[in-house]
């Protein structure tokens, strides 16, 4: 399984760079033949501008929508943002507004576009009609951080084909972060991604995937055919421990030979390899599974949950998100969080635009997090 890397420091030159990206896999022609449409997938989060790092950069996307164009292939673009964002601003604030209005391309709103019921592993749920019915689904993930999958990439940008609020519902009916995982997986057996591409330019480490995360350079873009192969290049270039990520974790466990038979084109992963800052909740991730058998006992001593601090400016949208209404927001006060019903699944946390939510872990966690990752 080949994945393909090239260093890129800057937004230029995209076209020619994306080109060369994906010369060891081919080419655009061996995956788009002419008249066939090609559904463009961004990671288009929530409603922030590019240089917050948060969603994929526009000149990522404009670069994918020429070479589909160069291959005769008919491009679409299209997402369904955190449940709680209003789809017109997301569009706007990350610039995918300008970038349709250039390359004369609708933005497809798969909140309204109709959604077909996928059983698959014992998951249930419902996947975009336009993503299903392209002939080409081309997966344009950003490189971030993330409270509770450690890593977002390839693997997870595809919970974004999940239209609505159903995306808060299946956090809530799958909050184990292990289970959580296994619905991703099932995600990507049900979504025919052809190809992911990844911006790796400016990327997000620290508590991400939202606003408390912080913009960082990691100076590369990668492609592969396969969402995980691609995730577990990412994570070495990172220095995220794979196995902190439920999808590639268990991933690799079910496919022995899976990371023996990787390999890297282009740039060697030596050459451009950091450290990202970890989310402060990763290791206890690792943990709970562990403590699993005495949860009955210790339960009330083990959570992540929200903090709130005066950042906050009360616009309401972590009480919107969260699946368990566990939030009450008033004018001028801090959220009130009613303990008892959350479930440490981080949707607030992912849509506050303030920074104003820390995910937070009772002492007994913090306690078996020391030592290194
Ligand atoms: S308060 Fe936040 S972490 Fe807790 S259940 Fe609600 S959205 Fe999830
Ligand atoms: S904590 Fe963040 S998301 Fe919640 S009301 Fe305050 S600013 Fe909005």
């Amino acid at each position: 399984m080949i994945v393909s890397v090239k260093q890129q420091a800057e937004y230029t030159n995209l076209h020619e760079s994306i080109k060369e990206l994906m010369e060891p896999l081919g080419g655009f022609s061996s995956f788009i033949k002419p008249g066939q449409t090609v559904f463009i997938k961004p990671n288009l989060l929530s409603n922030h501008p590019p240089e917050d790092a948060i969603t994929t950069h526009p000149e990522i996307a404009c670069a994918v929508i020429q070479l589909v164009r160069d291959a005769d292939g008919i491009p679409i673009i299209g997402d369904s943002p955190a449940s709680a964002m209003n789809l017109e601003s997301v569009v706007e604030k990350t610039g995918f507004k300008k970038l349709c209005e250039e390359e004369d391309i609708e933005f497809t709103n798969l909140e309204k576009s109709g959604a077909r019921k996928v059983n698959i592993d014992g998951y249930s749920f419902s996947i975009a009609t336009p993503i299903l019915d392209a002939d080409v689904i081309i997966n344009l993930p950003k490189v971030k951080t993330h409270t509770l999958t450690t890593l977002t990439a390839a693997t997870k940008n595809l919970y974004g084909t999940i239209p609505g609020y159903q995306k808060a519902i299946l956090h809530k009916n799958h909050s184990n972060v292990g289970d959580f995982g296994r619905l991703l997986m099932a995600i990507n057996k049900a979504v025919p991604v052809t190809l992911s591409i990844a911006d790796g330019i400016l990327c997000l480490e620290g508590d991400g995937p939202g606003s408390a995360g912080t913009p960082v350079k990691a100076n590369f873009i990668a492609a592969s055919t396969s969402t995980y192969a691609l995730d577990f290049i990412i994570s070495q270039i990172i220095g995220v421990n794979y196995k902190t990520v439920p999808y590639l974790k268990d991933y690799a466990k079910e496919n022995r030979s899976f990371i023996s038979q990787l390999e890297v084109a282009g740039t060697q992963i030596e050459n451009i390899k950091t450290q990202f800052k970890i989310p402060n909740t990763a290791k206890a991730k690792l943990i709970l599974p562990l403590l699993k058998p005495f949860i009955p006992i210790i339960g009330k001593w083990v959570w992540i949950r929200p903090a709130f601090d005066n950042k906050c400016i009360s616009c309401g949208l972590c009480e919107k998100a969260c699946p368990e209404h566990a939030i009450t927001v008033e004018k001028g006060k801090l959220p009130i969080l009613k303990a008892k019903d959350c479930i440490g699944c981080c949707c607030c946390h992912e849509v506050c635009p303030k920074q104003a939510i820390t995910m937070t872990q009772s002492p007994l966690l913090t306690a078996f997090k020391r030592g290194p990752l």
